[in-house]
């Protein structure tokens, strides 16, 4: 064997270890790339705010679950755009502020759209319509309307709009002292104990309270204020608005929407 050859020889090696090398990182990253293609995407999480005394839009079942009208919604609004959602108690009142400094991106709870409201956060479009209602103690015939609430002492729920309306009948005259209290159940424990003499609360959850315990609580008069439930976001966020009223739409069109309400109403 003379030099060349044998510097030729080295060459040739070098060159075939090389490619060799170079081939075994190409499958390498071949095999690598089907893998991670593989794995579902992760799909963006929001995180959503309720108050759940407030049956049957969100209550806790036997299991300590949050669930209701509301949970099972925005479930379903999640699925149909491809999100996640992750449900965390709060205080009704607290709802705003945790939707304003992003510790909740969405608040499902019940909350109806309001001027005011409207200035501090945006809403879905209405999901369900609503209105505030008296209601008083079974065996009370003195008030059947909201001309009889002179002189009494009416329990609400804070930071609700039947506060709102409580706060306005004070002001004209008509009730005379308001007792808040952060949750419905509270509330309408106050007025089976005669701690008030009526409540201001939203017509829908009243009759769920009373179908729960029948007997104990009944609505008197007209509905006070018509209204209509939204799913609030903070202000501006408009991609996540949208998903939201992108899947409210679909699950009105493919019947979900209607399962849903017969599942509750
Ligand atoms: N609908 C009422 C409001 O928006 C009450 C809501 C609630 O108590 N969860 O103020």
């Amino acid at each position: 064997m003379n030099k060349k050859f044998r510097l030729a020889l080295v060459a040739v090696l070098v060159i075939s270890l090389l490619t060799f090398a170079g081939c075994s990182s190409t499958e390498k990253a071949k095999t690598e790339t089907p893998q991670q293609e593989e794995k579902a995407p992760q799909k963006v999480v929001y995180k959503v705010g309720t108050e759940p005394t407030f049956p049957p839009f969100e209550f806790t079942n036997e299991k300590n679950e949050i669930v209701g009208f509301d949970i099972d919604l925005i479930k379903a609004i999640a699925e149909d755009q491809g999100f996640e959602v992750e449900v965390q108690q709060l205080g009704f009142d607290g709802l705003i502020l945790a939707l304003q400094s992003g510790n909740i991106d969405i608040a499902a709870s019940g909350m109806s759209i309001t001027p005011e409201r409207l200035q501090q956060v945006d809403f879905s479009d209405p999901y369900i319509d609503a209105g505030l209602a008296i209601a008083v103690a079974n065996n009370n015939e003195t008030i059947k309307g909201v001309d009889d609430l002179k002189g009494t002492k009416v329990a609400v729920q804070i930071g609700t709009t039947g506060a709102g309306k409580a706060q306005e009948l004070l002001e004209a005259g008509l009730i005379k002292e308001i007792k808040t209290f952060p949750t419905v159940d509270v509330v309408m424990m106050e007025l089976m104990n005669g701690g008030v003499d009526a409540v201001i609360n939203d017509l829908p959850v009243t009759e769920a309270y009373i179908s729960k315990q029948p007997g104990k609580i009944k609505v008197v008069g007209d509905v006070l204020e018509s209204d209509s439930y939204g799913f609030a976001v903070r202000k501006g966020n408009t991609e996540l608005l949208e998903k939201i009223n992108a899947g409210l739409k679909n699950l009105k069109e493919n019947g979900k929407f209607e399962e849903i309400q017969n599942k509750y109403f």
